[in-house]
Order: C-alpha cells, then structure tokens, then sequence
C-alpha cells in the first residue's frame, strides 16, 4: 500500500537529490521497476531523453486507486515506521522520485496489476493531474516523460548535448544490465535498440550484447569465495589489453563504484603479464560483508572505502591471477598478432611523446558512438591485414549465444602434465600439443621467465646454493659500477660468490645451481652495467627490476636445446608461479587449437 509517511519519519530521510538531467530520471524510474519486481524492462528515449523518456515494466503494478498517491511527496509503499528504515531491501524508499519528477515534465502513468481486469491510464502536467481513467493495457507499469523542464526553463539550459546526454543514459542502462544480470533489459534510442539483454544470468552474453567490440573469447571468468568476500565476473586475457584503464567496470554489493583498491588489485594481478603502459579489461563483482565497508561515505558516490585495504587488494590480485593461470587465457594465435600490431601502435606513440586519446577502447568513447545511433561497434582496432579473415570469419561464428553457454569454462589451472613436445622449431621455439591444442613455446621468453624467478626467489631464500666454477671468471666492469659494492652483495644473494680482483676487476669463483657459466657470466655483466645506470638500492622492487632487466641476454637465442634440455625447461617453466609471459609481458607460449587448425584448413 503507498503511503504518505507522516514528517516524523519524512524528516528523517535525507532530503533527495533533485533531478537534474534525463539520465537521474531514467534511474529513478528503473529502480521502481526493479523494486516492483519486474525481470524486463525497456528504456526508450529520444533526444538524450530531453523530449522523450519511456519506461516499461512487467513489475507488480499499481492499484487504481493508489496511482495518484504514487505521486505525492513521501509516498512510498516500502517503508511505514521508522524502524523500517533499518532493515530497507529496495532502491527506494524515500517517496519522492515521482513527485519530483512529475513536477518538471509532461507526464504519463499506465499501469495495470495482474489481479486487476483494468489498468489506469493517469496523466499529469507539472505535477497537476491532468486526467485520470480506467484503461486497458498490459500487466505491469509503463511511465512516459515528455518535455522535460518545459516549465523551468532555466534548468533547460544545463543540459548537454542530446548524445552526451544519451552517453550518461547508455553508461547507467549498461551498468544496470550488468548489474541485475537475471532482468532482461532493452535500450531503445531513436528508435534503434542499442542493446537488449536475455535476463538469462549469463553476464558473459550480457557484456557482448552491450559490448560488441570486446572479443569475449578473449575474457576469461573470474570466480573465487571465501566467507565474507566474493569476486566474480571477467578480465581479459593478456591478448586483449587497452591503453587505459576505461575499459574497468566494478561494482561492491551491486553497486558501480571507482575504487582505487580494487585497481591496484587488478594491477598485481596482471603483474609481469602485460607490457608497460597496457591495462586489461576488467567487469568485477566484489561482494564483501557490508560491516567490512565504511559506511560514511555517501550511498550516492561512486567511491567506496574498504576497512581492510590489503586484504581486498591481495583478494582481488590472487583471485585474477588464478583467472590467468588456466588454459583459456593462454594467448591464441590469431590474438597474438592482433595484440602484438596494439602494442607497436602504442609504443610508437609513446616514442612520440604523442598524447594519444583513448581511442583504442573507451567507455564513454564507444556508448557516445552507440548514442550516435550507430548500432553497431567499432571494431576496437584494426586487425592486421594478415589476420582479417581469420580473425573476422571465425568471431561470427564464434560468438553465438550457443558457444557461450557450451565453453561455460571449467576452472583448472594450466595442465603442463599433458603437454607432449613435438620437437623444435627454427631453433627458436618449442612445439607442443595437449589433447586440444597446439602450442609454441618461445624459449627464450620461457627461459627469460625460468630465470627470472628464480633468481628473485634465490635472492629472497635464507640459504643460499651454490655452485663452484673450476676455473673464475674474471669481470671487468664500468667504472660507476665499481664505485660502490652494493651490487657485489646483490649478486651474492642470488647464489654468485664475487669478490673485486683488481681494479675494475671482480672474480667470480661461485655461480647459482640452475645457471651454467655462460648464463652466469652474461647476467653478472648485464647487471653490473644496469647497477651502474640505477642507483642500486635495497629495495626489492628495484632488484626485481634490475633482475628483469639483466635476464634478457643472460639467455642464449637460436641455442639448439636437445629433448632433455626441453623437457627440463618446460619443468621448469611448470614450477613457475607465471609461467605464461616472460618478465617484460611478452607471452611464453601461444595456442592455437585443433578447432582453429581445422578452420584454417577448411574442414569446418
Ligand atoms: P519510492 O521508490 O522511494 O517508494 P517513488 O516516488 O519512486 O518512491 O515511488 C512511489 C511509489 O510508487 C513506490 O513506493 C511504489 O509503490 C509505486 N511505484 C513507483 N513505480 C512503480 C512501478 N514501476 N511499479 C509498481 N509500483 C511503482
Ligand atoms: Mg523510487
């Protein structure tokens, strides 16, 4: 039953926001759909919602005789008393949206209950009931808003662009839609829908209905409880990145929120995975116990505080990772030149010390394209020429409705157990296949990988292994080096026994286990010239750095590795904790399945 509540409890609630553009109205509107328990609703505008906004619902409707009261200021049906406040499970609740909406706009109510043979059919100008009638129509409620602020003009002046305003109403419907995966939601602009989505529960159909740009195969599923926190939803593969981070959508109990915590999550979770500058793709769904948010912040920001920042950063980055570690986020062919043409773009222009605009993939970029009423996506860049076929041919296939529901992953992490070494190639790479794929495994980049962590964890160990060399190397190094020792210790945590020899001479007497001398000599070298360009300090960050930096040419190319040796790297490459890309992002392996092969050769 709606309600006027009484100014003890009026007063209580926080006076509303007033509606100021079409988008607020749009979702007040929804939220009352919502609330009445619709599982579709259509949002239909024209002019950025400025002269026409339409929403439909399939919700509980409203009685005959309460549809006036609808509009009332503190009319509501979801709260009574005061205590009610407490425990409130709606959007709204406050009785105000209507009222204040009505008052700015041409309106129309046309409602109908189930139980009711008849619907009404109310009409208000400014907030003045215009009509009101016994009317025929569906089961549900559909609100009309025409001339919006026809009678405060002056309002009428702070409106945007009819497709920055249409931007604001598409970002908040995709939200939405994301949101309540189990509604089905439509959103029609000028008459062309721009998106509509199945109410299935299935966000992976969701986001390419809203995102059509986005390669979902490309987007592996996120999933990971433990009591009290939940982390659900999609990133990208390291095969699909952006030059910004437009492309993160997160939300906390339902709720779209900027969180920089959840960034720097995300950030370590794809740590070493990606080149500088790259951000993934990420729509994250964080559900944490309420008691461990701060609650002060107002429920209308888009910020959130979490009492326990490392834990949610730590949670989100161990939740990704394991997202990574499985088979699907392996990089396929086709996206690894895809992904390579994206990188080269972005390093030239970084070169360039051009400030590229985000063009690649943006948030606002692609709904203003879509408020355009243009349909359909750009694609986010262009495929290689090479590629276009494949690429192009096999999205359309791919991507039906069905495909999603079938490849519903099973999450397990990468087996390396099944991988069977089909020989060597160019002397360069490594062919492997499992029951489903073919893969290439760049040696370098994996013995780039092997190395890398092992020396960070030899440097981190309390014991350290050693191996003596029968003859010492003796290093002759760069002057700045050899004005401070730092470096010699640094070195000497990793497993080498250095000692200065002279000069600008050091001897090397000890080496790491996993190394052999070449290996050994080449990255002393390397990190005594980088010691020399950074200032070598304590700190692990920086060491790490360092390390990655001098890995690269401690590892020989084109070195011809016979089955023992590749068995040992793979097993090694097994015991890593990122075994997929070397330290600097550039992939290790790349796949290419039997399905992909079948394609290429035209049997499917
Ligand atoms: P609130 O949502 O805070 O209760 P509103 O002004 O938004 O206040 O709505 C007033 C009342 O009108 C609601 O409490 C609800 O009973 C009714 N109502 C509004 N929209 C709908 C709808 N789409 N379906 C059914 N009832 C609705
Ligand atoms: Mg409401």
């Amino acid at each position: 039953m709606i309600r006027v509540l009484d100014k003890q409890i009026a007063d209580k609630i926080a006076a509303g926001e007033v509606i100021e553009r079409p988008v607020s109205i749009i979702k007040e509107l929804v939220e009352n759909s919502i609330d009445a328990g619709a599982d579709s609703i259509v949002v239909e505008i024209k002019k950025g919602g400025k002269s026409y906004i339409r929403v439909t619902d399939n919700g509980q409707g409203i009685a005959h005789d309460e549809t006036e009261k609808a509009f009332l200021r503190h009319a509501t049906s979801k709260i009574s008393t005061v205590r009610d406040l407490n425990s409130i499970q709606t959007l709204g609740f406050r009785g105000e949206a209507l009222a204040s909406i009505c008052a700015v706009t041409r309106t129309e109510l046309l409602t109908k209950r189930l139980c009711d043979k008849t619907g009404t059919r109310l009409i208000l100008h400014g907030g003045e009931v215009v009509s009101s009638a016994h009317a025929g129509c569906p089961d549900g409620t559909t609100v009309v808003i025409t001339d919006l602020f026809y009678n405060t003009p002056a309002r009428l002046k702070f409106m945007k662009s009819d497709s920055a305003e249409s931007t604001m109403i598409i970002d908040l419907m995709s939200q939405m839609a994301l949101a309540y995966k189990d509604i089905s939601f439509r959103l029609i602009n000028n008459g062309n829908v721009l998106f509509s989505t199945s109410g299935d529960g299935n966000r992976l159909s969701i986001i390419s209905r809203i995102f059509p740009g986005i390669d979902i195969r490309n987007l592996v599923e996120v999933d990971c409880v433990i009591p009290g926190i939940s982390l659900k939803g999609f990133v990208s593969t390291p095969a699909m990145t952006r030059t910004g981070k437009n492309a993160q959508i997160f939300f906390v109990n339902g709720r779209v929120v900027n969180s920089k915590v959840i960034e720097k999550g995300i950030t370590e979770g794809y740590r070493e995975r990606l080149f500088d500058g790259r951000h993934p793709i990420a729509f994250l769904f964080l559900e944490i116990n309420p008691e461990d948010l701060d609650v002060n912040i107002h429920p209308n920001k888009k910020e959130v505080r979490f009492n326990d920042e490392r834990f949610v950063e730590e949670f989100i980055s161990k939740a990704i990772k394991e997202a990574l570690g499985r088979k699907e986020a392996v990089v396929r062919v086709a996206d690894a030149f895809r992904e390579s043409y994206e990188n080269k773009a972005a390093f030239r222009s970084q070169e360039e010390v051009v400030s590229v605009k985000e063009e690649q993939f943006n948030f606002k970029n692609i709904m203003s394209t879509v408020s355009n009423d243009v349909a359909h996506f750009v694609q986010d860049v262009e495929t290689p020429p090479v590629f276009n076929d494949f690429a192009g041919d096999n999205k359309s296939e791919d991507i039906s409705e069905d495909t999603i529901i079938l490849e519903k992953p099973i999450h397990r992490p990468f087996d390396f157990d099944q991988l069977q070494i089909k020989g060597s190639l160019f002397d360069t790479y490594i062919m492997a296949a499992d029951n489903d794929c073919f893969y290439l495994i760049d040696q370098h980049a994996a013995h780039e990988r092997v190395f890398y962590e092992k020396l960070v964890s030899e440097y981190d160990a309390e014991e350290k292994v050693r191996q003596p060399i029968l003859v010492p190397v003796i290093l002759d190094v760069d002057i700045s080096a050899s004005a401070s020792d730092e470096w010699l210790e640094i070195l000497c945590d990793m497993g080498y026994t250095i000692e200065n020899f002279g000069q600008n001479s050091y001897r090397i007497s000890e080496i790491p286990t996993f190394m052999d001398l070449s290996e050994a000599e080449n990255f002393a070298r390397d990190f005594s010239d980088n010691v020399s360009a950074a200032s070598a300090t304590r700190n692990s960050v920086v060491i790490n750095k360092l390390i990655m930096k001098s890995c690269k040419s401690a590892v020989k190319a084109n070195d011809i590795l016979n089955p023992e040796e590749i068995d040992a790297l793979i097993k090694d490459l097994k015991q890593c904790v990122n075994p997929f890309s070397c330290p600097h992002g550039r992939p290790t392996f790349i796949k290419l399945s039997k399905h992909e092969i079948e394609r290429l050769f035209k049997r499917v």
